[in-house]
């Protein structure tokens, strides 16, 4: 029989990852991640090597790491060795079960009807609803209740990292499980794809029996389609065609529809003509919730242990700092998590410090200043920068003089007095008006709202 023996490529290919990551001042990175693993042996085009837990293959696995050595080994060996995972606890991660648990409860969950498309985590229940996301949700279960009928289209709008996704999938997978409808889900980037694909294919009726036969058609990303304007043509046609018959349609967007650029205005006009919803960033108590909720997961998911790992000092501290999103919150948390399981069994306040600091910009230390918010609002407003700082009292620049005002004392820590002086000499007093107005325009007007949110995270996104 033929042996095979790999173990010189990959040692190269650990070498050159670990190389790669101290260079990019990421060695904690590799440390984390590939330090942890053992060569075992070699067979035909495939290298075993073995990890320390279920919990760390997942990560492994979603990260792309994975992928990244296996990347590595084509690259150096010319061949495409593939990598086979066994689990083996080494001594640090001896006395904890998280391992077991998690095979066990992977086995009872495949059981579960699963629309092959969908990600069977994002489901109603484990989406926990703010007062950022409540109208939201509720419209994405009246329509998961109700499909065709309840409001159509419905466009989800929100940042990163704040449920689009989740909330879109889990209109599919509630209707799936309760219904025997057609439900197709896709991102518009891979409808463009597909789209191109049929066309070189010549099979464009193909595809366009495909999406026309949907009964609720889930498309996320829809920000994707700016300047495809073939895509755009084929997916206003496909919309007509199932808005016309009664079939539920479902867009996500990164930003008000308003703000997207090179989409034709009759695209525009199909995605906001029903219900449009906002995803917000969570306050501080939302926060703690979602990161409580996704703690009591993981503990049924893997091991009561868990929860001893995580103090609620530590969930606090997280729910202070990490402000911008609920994919940084749960990767925070999958930081300490995993850190627990690694190195350091309970994680103490000064881990959490060290381990998360510097990756996520906090607003203080952003260290925005008011001339950036003002060339922000004037760009988007499309005034001068002179007009926002003048005396001019037109209403086309008395608003966005006014949210500049606002967001300037949202995201610095000037006073009012220090706020004035920068808007050409006003007074606090004025400063004080402007920002009271603008805190009970943006209850009565969401798209106001909205827009404002938007800039604000333009303004902190040009800062990183
Ligand atoms: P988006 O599509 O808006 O970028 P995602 O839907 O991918 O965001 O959300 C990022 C991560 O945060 C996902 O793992 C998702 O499950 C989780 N998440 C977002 N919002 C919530 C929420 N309200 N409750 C629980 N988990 C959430
Ligand atoms: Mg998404």
């Amino acid at each position: 029989m033929a042996t095979w023996d790999y173990s010189l490529f990959w040692e190269e290919s650990i070498n050159q990852i670990k190389e790669k990551y101290t260079t990019e001042n990421k060695s904690s990175h590799f440390d984390m991640w590939f330090a942890q693993l053992a060569y075992k042996k070699s067979t035909e085009n495939k290298i075993e090597i073995s990890l320390p837990s279920q919990f760390f293959l997942d990560q492994f696995i979603i990260k792309n790491y994975k992928q990244e050595l296996e990347d590595k080994l084509l690259e150096i060996s010319g061949k495409n060795l593939k990598i086979d995972c066994i689990i083996e606890k080494n001594k640090i991660v001896n006395n904890n079960t998280f391992s077991e648990k998690n095979e066990q409860k992977k086995e009872e969950v495949k059981k579960i009807k699963k629309h092959p498309d969908l990600n069977a985590d994002y489901t109603f229940n484990s989406f926990v609803i703010g007062d950022n996301s409540s109208f939201a949700y509720n419209a994405a279960i009246a329509i998961s209740k109700n499909p065709g009928k309840a409001y159509n289209p419905i466009l989800i709008s929100g940042g990163v990292g704040l449920g689009k996704t989740h909330l879109i999938q889990a209109i599919g997978n509630e209707s799936y499980k309760n219904n025997n409808l057609k439900i197709i889900y896709i991102t518009a980037e891979n409808f463009t794809n597909e789209f191109i694909q049929s066309l070189n294919n010549k099979t464009p009726q193909k595809f366009k029996n495909k999406y026309r036969s949907a009964d609720i058609l889930l498309i996320d990303d829809i920000h994707f389609l700016q300047n495809k304007d073939g895509t755009q043509e084929e997916l206003f046609h496909t919309f007509n065609a199932l808005y016309d018959s009664y079939k539920q349609i479902v867009f996500t967007c990164d930003r008000p529809v308003s703000e997207l650029k090179n989409i034709t205005d009759r695209l525009k006009n199909r995605f906001e003509r029903g219900l449009n919803v906002d995803l917000f960033p969570p306050n501080y108590e939302t926060r703690r919730a979602i990161l409580e909720t996704k703690l009591t997961h993981l503990k049924t998911k893997m091991s009561p242990d868990i929860i001893n790992c995580i103090p609620p000092e530590v969930i606090d501290y997280i729910a202070q700092n990490v402000e911008t999103n609920v994919r940084d919150l749960e990767s925070s948390l999958t930081k300490m998590i995993a850190y627990a399981e690694l190195v350091e069994n309970k994680i103490t306040l000064e881990i959490a410090q060290q381990q998360l600091k510097g990756r996520f910009l906090l607003n203080d230390t952003l260290n925005i200043n008011i001339d950036i918010i003002q060339r922000n609002v004037a760009n988007e407003y499309n005034i001068s920068l002179a007009d926002i700082k003048g005396k001019k009292r037109t209403k086309t620049v008395t608003l966005p003089r006014q949210i500049a005002m606002y967001i300037a004392q949202q995201l610095t820590e000037y006073s009012t007095t220090e706020i004035g002086i920068e808007f050409g000499g006003r007074d606090h007093t004025t400063v004080m008006h402007s920002c009271q107005k603008i805190n009970q325009l943006i209850v009565t007007d969401p798209k106001l709202n909205s827009k404002i949110q938007y800039i604000i995270k333009t303004i902190k996104e040009n800062k990183k």
